[in-house]
């Protein structure tokens, strides 16, 4: 619970590389008690309406939202945008542009795979049978169907992670230039998971000085995969730079155990809430 309620806001469909369809999502996370929840999906905004209609019939308050993927020095960062105004123009415009993004990079890294022996052509058809924008989580569920490895992780480890031989590096807009784009569609910017990126304490230091300094508002101090004492670190970045706090799951299935629905931590009360501007 946070506060008087029950707040979830960062999760994701089959519109990206979420596993529920967006009614599904929002039926799940309203069996789980979430009265408060924001759909934030990999760079489109494609299953807030549906999402949004679902939620109205189970007593959901829907945030309309999404997760973009940006780039600060070299490095994918990525930026929640919070009650965003899903029909803004330009929003709508700079998104069509990441899903082109997303596609070129798909067919380069299956044509990478492709030169490593793997099947690149299958690969692609495969993720491109998905009804969502492609990521490479579905690229490491096609490796894992056709057998190329034991688990989405060792296609992670052996080929799509960061530093491995079929990763990009990040081809993302700018990190400022992406907060404008959610500021301009009404909406504040929170950075995802800060802990989760690789690097050094200072480096995030400089990163949250340069998400706040372009108009970001909000920090993910508490995300569903919080080791001890992350909240405690990332509250204390939020305080640093003058951001507030916003709580997420970044729920994609409902398979994998980690990242459940309506169950995160309490935000510390020292941290201002990200909702507290919106009436709740
Ligand atoms: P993309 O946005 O296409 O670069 O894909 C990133 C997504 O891949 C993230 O949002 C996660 O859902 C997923 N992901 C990243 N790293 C891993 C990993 N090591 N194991 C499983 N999924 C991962
Ligand atoms: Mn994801
Ligand atoms: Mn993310
Ligand atoms: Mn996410």
């Amino acid at each position: 619970m946070n506060g008087p309620l029950n707040i979830d806001l960062h999760t994701h469909s089959d519109r990206s590389d979420g596993a529920l369809t967006p009614v599904e999502l929002v039926r799940r996370a309203a069996a789980a008690g979430v009265e408060v929840l924001a759909l934030t999906d990999h760079d489109t905004i494609e299953g807030i309406e549906d999402a949004g209609r679902c939620a109205a019939a189970c007593g959901v308050r829907l945030v309309p939202g999404v997760e973009i993927s940006a780039s600060w020095r070299a490095q994918a960062i990525h930026v929640l945008g919070l009650w965003i105004d899903p029909g803004e123009s330009s929003l709508r415009g700079m998104l069509a542009d990441q899903a082109e993004r997303r596609r070129t990079r798909m067919r380069r890294i299956c044509g990478r795979l492709a030169g490593m022996g793997l099947p690149g052509d299958a690969l692609l058809a495969a993720v491109e049978a998905h009804p969502g924008l492609p990521t490479r989580t579905h690229l490491a569920a096609a490796l894992l169907a056709g057998g190329h490895v034991d688990s989405a992780d060792e296609a992670f480890r052996r080929y799509l992670g960061r530093g491995k031989a079929a990763h990009l590096a990040a081809h993302w807009p700018a990190l400022a230039e992406v907060v404008g784009w959610i500021r301009s569609a009404g909406g504040v910017a929170s950075l995802a998971h800060p802990v989760r990126y690789r690097l050094s304490a200072g480096a995030r230091r400089r990163l949250l000085a340069d998400f706040a300094a372009a108009g970001g508002t909000a920090l993910e101090v508490v995300t569903g995969s919080n080791a001890s004492g992350q909240i405690e670190v990332a509250s204390q970045l939020a305080l640093t730079f003058g951001l507030a706090g916003s709580v997420g799951s970044d729920f994609h299935n409902p398979q994998l155990p980690w990242n459940t629905l309506g169950r995160l931590a309490k935000l510390p009360d020292c941290v201002t809430p990200v909702w507290r501007g919106f009436g709740l």
